[in-house]
């Protein structure tokens, strides 16, 4: 039985269209990979549920349905997020400008204690890095936020991603 349990956390993914973010989501709730671009059809929400540290997490996972293309999304939806994923392309330094806008959007609008997670995803096409590793983690530690390099279609460091972003969520009993 799948449903969305009321004391689910929220979760947003946030970003420029095509880094990733509904890839994400499908690799961490389904272990699915598309090569084509999945159009995301009216606001989605992925749920999982995960144990970490001795406490279960409730995910209600919210992707966008291509809003970001028009640069604004509205603040309610993300009100009442526990976390936020903001993505850029490794391969695609534009995205990580974007990146950085989305930062900021969230520690001026976001609730107090939101769990922001910066992610270069892309991580597969090195070769075709526009953006420095190291630029990215320095800004996430002045910024107080959560790092990782990821590979939606490798699946490389997804599961690390959510987990790092459970432990920091309160249990929900
Ligand atoms: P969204 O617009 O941010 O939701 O991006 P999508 O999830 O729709 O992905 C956009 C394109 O990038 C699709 O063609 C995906 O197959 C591809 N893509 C997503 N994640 C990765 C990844 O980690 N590596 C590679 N090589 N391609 C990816
Ligand atoms: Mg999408």
């Amino acid at each position: 039985m799948t449903f969305v349990t009321p004391n689910a956390s929220k979760i947003v993914i946030l970003g420029d269209s095509g880094v990733g973010k509904t890839s994400l989501a499908l690799r961490f709730t389904h272990n699915e990979f598309h090569d084509l671009e999945l159009s995301t059809v009216g606001a989605k929400c992925f749920t999982k549920s995960v144990h970490v540290a001795d406490k279960d997490v409730h995910f209600s996972i919210w992707d966008t349905a291509g809003q970001e293309r028009f640069q604004s999304l509205a603040p309610i939806y993300y009100r009442n997020s526990r976390a936020a994923i903001i993505v850029y392309d490794i391969t695609q330094k534009k995205s990580f400008h974007e990146a950085e806008r989305w930062v900021d959007e969230m520690k001026r609008h976001g609730d107090e204690d939101l769990v922001i997670a910066l992610i270069g995803n892309k991580s597969d096409l090195n070769e075709y890095r526009e953006v420095k590793m190291k630029v990215a983690q320095e800004y996430a530690l002045k910024n107080n936020l959560i790092f990782l390099e990821t590979s939606a279609k490798t699946g490389e460091h997804v599961e690390d991603l959510f987990m790092k972003i459970a432990e920091m969520l309160p249990s929900v009993h």
